[in-house]
């Protein structure tokens, strides 16, 4: 498999250092985003063929970013692939991750398996 670029999208310092240690266990390149507004500019600039995106941040949310990604960024960047990481249960937020925009649905606890699974399951 061709390495991936891949945006980790997370407010809290320890949950992007743990997914890009994860993530760089599976071969592929990283790029951080703090919040929603960072990762658009991110997205903007850079070629990105992978998101993953928590949920609950300040400034714009995991949602909101998506919603944005799908809805107002020109094609192929409205169809690129969004990964929803959170810590709590997910019910909170929505009944089905496919309804908000995400291709998938991670939560704690995180593995390097289950990260290479997700990833493989949208990148075959
Ligand atoms: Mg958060």
């Amino acid at each position: 498999m061709a390495k991936l670029r891949i945006l980790v999208v997370d407010d809290i310092y320890a949950n992007r250092f743990l997914l890009s240690e994860l993530i760089k266990l599976t071969g592929n390149e990283i790029l951080l985003a703090e919040n929603g507004e960072e990762a658009l500019s991110i997205l903007r600039q850079e070629t990105i063929h992978l998101v993953f995106m928590d949920i609950e941040m300040p400034v714009m949310n995991g949602l909101e970013t998506t919603r944005y990604i799908r809805n107002e960024m020109p094609s192929p960047l409205n169809v690129l692939p969004v990964i929803a990481v959170t810590a709590h249960n997910p019910e909170m937020f929505f009944q089905d991750f496919a309804d908000v925009g995400f291709d998938e649905l991670i939560t704690k606890p995180y593995s390097a398996e289950k990260i290479r699974d997700v990833i493989s399951k949208i990148i075959p």
